[in-house]
Formats: C-alpha cells, sequence, structure tokens
C-alpha cells in the first residue's frame, strides 16, 4: 500500500483493547461487525428515495450502501490505499438513517428541535459506539478510530465539542483519511447514478429528460453510435455504467496527481493538507453537479415523492408523541436515564418503514 494509507500501524486502534484476530486484519474485522449488526440488517426495509414497499425493483438504504461499498474498494485498489477499511466506511455510513429517507430526517430532527436535534452521521456513530448490544465486553462494536472517524462525515460544532478525540478535527479543521474521502465521493458517485436509473425505471424521468444532462447525453451518444443496442432501457443502463465508469477514473486520475504534486507522504500530510485529497477534476466535478441539479428539479421534489415525505412527516411525529406519553413501551435496551426524547429519537431511527408503518396503522386507530 502507499505510505499514505492508514495501516493497522498507523491506526490509533480501539476505545477499549482486544487481541489481534488470528485470522483477520483489524479494519476486515470492523467491517464484519457491521455486517452482523442489526442496524445493518435494518437497512433492507429502509428507504432510499422509493419507500420499500413502492416496487421490488428500486434501491434500498442496503443496496445503496452495498454500491458505495463497491466502488469505494475499486478506487481504493487503484490509488493502492486500505481497501478494507474504505469497504468498512461505506458499509457503516447509512446506519443511522431514520425510516423513509430524508424526510424521516428531516420529520425526527424537527421533532428533537428543543432537544439537541437529530443528525443521522452522528447517528451512525452512536448506532456503532453505543446502540448496538453484541459483545460481552462493551456496547456498540469497539470499532476503530479510524472507521468511526470516516463515519462521522459532518458534524455540527457543538456536537463535535462533546466528541472529545473524534471530534478534534471539526475544531482544528483537520482532514480525514484518503480512505474515508473515497467513501464520501464514492456516495456520490453511487447515488447520482443509482436515482437516475431509479427514476427512468419508475417512469418519472424518461429518455429526453435524461438526455436534458449534458454527461448523459455525451455518454448516450457514444453507446448508441455502434447502432448494435435497439432496447431502451439496455441503452440506459449502458450509458449509465459509462458515465459511472468515466467518474471513477475521473477521481481516481485527479486524486493521485494532487497527491503526487502536494508531495504527500503520510497520513499526517493527509490530515494537515486543508482540504479534501480525494476530488474530481473541475470537469467532472460540474459533470457530476448537473445530474444533481436534474434530480433535484425532476426527481426528489416529484409528486409522487412529495407525498411519500408528507406521509413520513406524519408518521414520525405521530410517533413520537406517542412514546412520549408511553415509555414504558419503548424498549429497555433505548432507554438513556433523564432523556427520555433521545431514548425514543434512537428507537424511532432504528425503525423500518414498514415496521414504523405498522406501529401508527396501531396507534391511529
Ligand atoms: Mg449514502
Amino acid at each position: 500500500m502507499n505510505s499514505y494509507a492508514v495501516t493497522e500501524k498507523n491506526s490509533r486502534g480501539r476505545a477499549i483493547a482486544e487481541p489481534k484476530s488470528p485470522l483477520r486484519n483489524d479494519f476486515q474485522r470492523d467491517r464484519d461487525r457491521i455486517i452482523h449488526s442489526a442496524a445493518f440488517r435494518r437497512l433492507m426495509y429502509k428507504t432510499q428515495v422509493f419507500v420499500n414497499h413502492e416496487g421490488d425493483m428500486f434501491r434500498t438504504r442496503l443496496s445503496h450502501s452495498l454500491e458505495v461499498a463497491q466502488i469505494s474498494r475499486g478506487i481504493s485498489r487503484s490509488m493502492d490505499i486500505n481497501e478494507d477499511l474504505a469497504e468498512t466506511i461505506a458499509l457503516a455510513h447509512d446506519l443511522g438513517h431514520t425510516p423513509f429517507g430524508h424526510a424521516g430526517q428531516d420529520a425526527l430532527n424537527q421533532c428533537m428541535k428543543n432537544y439537541g436535534g437529530f443528525e443521522h452521521n452522528l447517528q451512525s456513530l452512536r448506532v456503532v459506539d453505543l446502540l448496538e448490544k453484541r459483545y460481552a465486553n462493551f456496547d456498540g462494536l469497539n470499532l476503530t478510530f479510524e472507521s468511526r472517524e470516516g463515519i462521522l462525515k459532518h458534524c455540527s460544532l457543538k456536537n463535535a465539542r462533546l466528541l472529545g478525540e473524534l471530534g478534534q478535527r471539526f475544531i482544528d479543521k483537520k482532514q480525514t483519511s484518503l480512505e474515508a474521502q473515497v467513501v464520501d465521493l464514492s456516495d456520490a458517485i453511487a447515488y447520482n447514478m443509482h436515482d437516475l436509473d431509479d427514476g427512468y425505471r419508475s417512469n418519472i424521468l424518461d429518455l429526453d429528460s435524461l438526455n436534458e444532462i449534458e454527461f448523459f447525453s455525451e455518454c448516450h451518444d457514444k453507446v448508441v453510435s455502434s447502432g448494435l443496442i435497439k432496447d431502451e432501457q439496455i441503452v440506459v443502463n449502458e450509458t449509465i455504467r459509462l458515465m459511472t465508469y468515466r467518474l471513477i477514473d475521473d477521481v481516481t486520475k485527479a486524486s493521485l496527481e494532487l497527491i503526487k504534486a502536494n508531495k504527500i507522504c503520510d497520513i499526517s500530510d493527509v490530515r494537515n493538507f486543508g482540504k479534501n485529497l480525494v476530488q474530481f477534476s473541475e470537469p467532472f466535478d460540474r459533470k457530476l453537479k448537473a445530474c444533481q441539479k436534474k434530480l433535484r428539479a425532476n426527481l426528489y421534489h416529484h409528486n409522487r415523492i412529495e407525498m411519500m415525505s408528507k406521509k413520513a412527516h406524519s408518521v414520525i411525529e405521530s410517533l413520537f408523541n406517542y412514546y412520549i406519553n408511553k415509555m414504558e413501551q419503548v424498549p429497555d435496551n433505548y432507554l438513556i436515564a433523564n432523556n427520555n426524547q433521545r431514548s425514543i429519537a434512537d428507537y424511532i431511527a432504528g425503525m423500518t418503514d414498514r415496521f414504523a408503518l405498522k406501529i401508527y396503522e396501531k396507534i391511529e386507530k
């Protein structure tokens, strides 16, 4: 691996020391703990953009996380940095997401407005640090510092001050590892590309509308220029496939160039660089932003999605108000002394779409 990668040797280790595994390195072990967690299994029934029960062909939080992991591993391998760490961070990055996607998170944040708010990034960290209860010697998964740091992509300064060593980089304005930076951009590649695909499959975005994105239309022209593909769905698949390939290729090359040009040698050079070293070239940054803009204008606020968002708001609000008066129905393992609101937020955030809906239907009867 390159000298600026995170390794077991330069790792800050685990909060609670454990004997090394004879079979796996520390980051592979972190990954396995995430895969065995309850929060990871529940991602299968959590909304990405389309509510889970809208159809079997759309992405869920689980398939999204797997796509992010796959892209992150590919980029890390080409950059010769720590593929295992990148995979671990990617699989865990959305563990703290509420049911019903961003609408659910906005609603829960609203409910928690006077009690410290709700941030899904911080919630992912709470899941791996505290809420998973599987091991005899500690709460949470006791992950390495580098996995935890990668999971906490954003954090308000107020919360950063409460997090000790892990929050310090937000105060000092330092960067995360390259592996965490890779996951961040892989997330952006994955959701933009799969949302274009899901948007098309749902008939909300048709081929003409996709072709309004310059990047799509460039790749589309290349795909159809062979004249061999007649099926429109295959043309769209191949176009998105080519876009994804070009984005991955660009971010790998642009980042390696930046690392070389700035003579980055080790992990402390990475942390002290002042901005992220994993970046798209400027033209590709613009291309990806144009996709995002299109999705925002034509998919994320489409009637079908907005209807779901409204429903999500009422479900989350109603559940929150219900449990405030029925604390005895919140499972014991979520209870925190003198903080009923946080206990409820943790409980609701962990629910799947269908479980939240089931309870909502019961209490609204
Ligand atoms: Mg994500």
